[in-house]
């Protein structure tokens, strides 16, 4: 009882006690499979569940870090008329739990519970990224949920926002899917001028944030304490390129930065070269119907094809070379060149004069002569 009250978590042969509710078809097997239908337990590795509920409720906000701003996850009403503006609306029942529990299953980085902050609305993980450890604060406002990110300021945490906003991003679609939930969902940052119900909504394309509800304008394009989570791509990324390097959903967010010049690209039909399959993409079509969702559809199917979803293996794999050829076949040569010339402007200024270039690498400047 007390692993249930201070952790959340219990095992079958808690209910196993209870030996006078359970009778016939009733049983602990059926009540379990009843509660994760509900979304009201989650299945951990070790053979126990967590049951987030039984945990105390999170009151207090002073242990915050404050040198980086939260970024909020903010869910809006699916507007009738695209030219409405959308109120905020309740986040899914169920979703704030699988978030953590999917973020602590997830095999690209490792998570695990930090031990200072764990309540049924409110928890703390460790994310380590190349071996730095970071402490990840994700809280349910049940209209929003806060996300912050702390760590030692050596480590420089606000370079490594992007790549945690990418993971979290994953990770609450992916936990809107397991529950057949829309992801109707926007980023936001915290009301300057903290009016109730109001949002700082973010548009990721134009690196801008307004108001849903008053009119401050307060947050700076450069205050990087804010735009952090939205940075630039990592310096080492060129010479990833320039090696062909082998890529997992870990670099999604580089990957998304040097895709950003892409303007009007049929996603559909880039998904189709990258190597998914018509029902993954018609899947993606589905979650994001409009069409001034191509951005989002983009970076879905780059999600899938990190992690060598369908026939992306077949396809040539999750690599630059097969990304460089689906940007040319879909039109898409500017930004298939800028990729090609950020990996010889490493090459240039000698910042990897160590490694070898490799023979795919080559391959890469053939790609950009036979385009001329
Ligand atoms: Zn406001």
């Amino acid at each position: 009882m007390t692993r249930l009250k201070e952790r959340g978590c219990f095992k079958k042969d808690l209910l196993e006690k209870f030996s006078g509710v359970f009778l016939d078809d009733f049983t602990p097997d059926y009540f379990i499979d009843l509660l994760e239908h509900l979304h009201i337990i989650t299945k951990l590795k070790s053979h126990s569940y967590f049951l987030p509920s039984a945990l105390p409720s999170y009151n207090n906000d002073n242990d915050l870090p404050e040198s980086i701003k939260p970024l909020y996850y903010v869910w809006l009403e699916e507007a009738k008329d695209e030219w409405e503006p959308k109120n905020s609306v309740h986040i899914p029942q169920g979703l704030f739990p699988l978030i953590y529990v999917r973020l602590l299953q997830q095999k690209e980085y490792d998570v695990k519970f930090a031990p200072n902050l764990k309540y049924r609305d409110a928890v703390s993980l460790w994310v380590y990224i190349e071996e730095k450890r970071f402490t990840l604060y994700i809280i349910n406002r049940y209209k929003h949920i806060e996300v912050y990110l702390d760590g030692p300021q050596k480590y420089c945490p606000q370079n490594y926002c992007p790549q945690v906003r990418e993971l979290i991003t994953t990770t609450i679609n992916k936990s809107s899917d397991a529950i057949n939930v829309k992801h109707n969902y926007a980023n936001a940052f915290p009301c300057p001028k903290k009016e109730k119900q109001c949002y700082c909504i973010v548009n990721e394309e134009y690196k801008v944030a307004n108001c849903s509800k008053c009119d401050s304008n307060d947050i700076s394009k450069n205050d990087e304490s804010y735009w952090c989570w939205f940075g630039l791509e990592s310096d080492s990324i060129a010479a990833g390129i320039k090696d062909d390097a082998l890529l997992n959903t870990t670099h999604l967010h580089d990957v998304r930065m040097l895709l950003r010049g892409v303007k009007s690209i049929d996603w559909f039909s880039f998904g189709f070269a990258l190597g998914l399959y018509d029902k993954t993409l018609k899947r993606i079509e589905v979650d994001y119907p409009r069409s001034q969702d191509a951005n989002k559809c983009v970076r879905e199917c780059l999600v899938k094809w990190l992690e060598k979803a369908d026939d992306v293996n077949d396809k040539g794999g999750a690599n630059w070379s097969t990304l460089i050829k689906a940007l040319e076949d879909n039109n898409q040569n500017t930004t298939a060149d800028y990729i090609i010339e950020k990996a010889k402007s490493t090459r240039r200024e000698g910042t990897n004069s160590k490694k070898q270039i490799s023979k795919k690498a080559i391959s890469l400047d053939k790609t950009k002569s036979d385009d001329q």
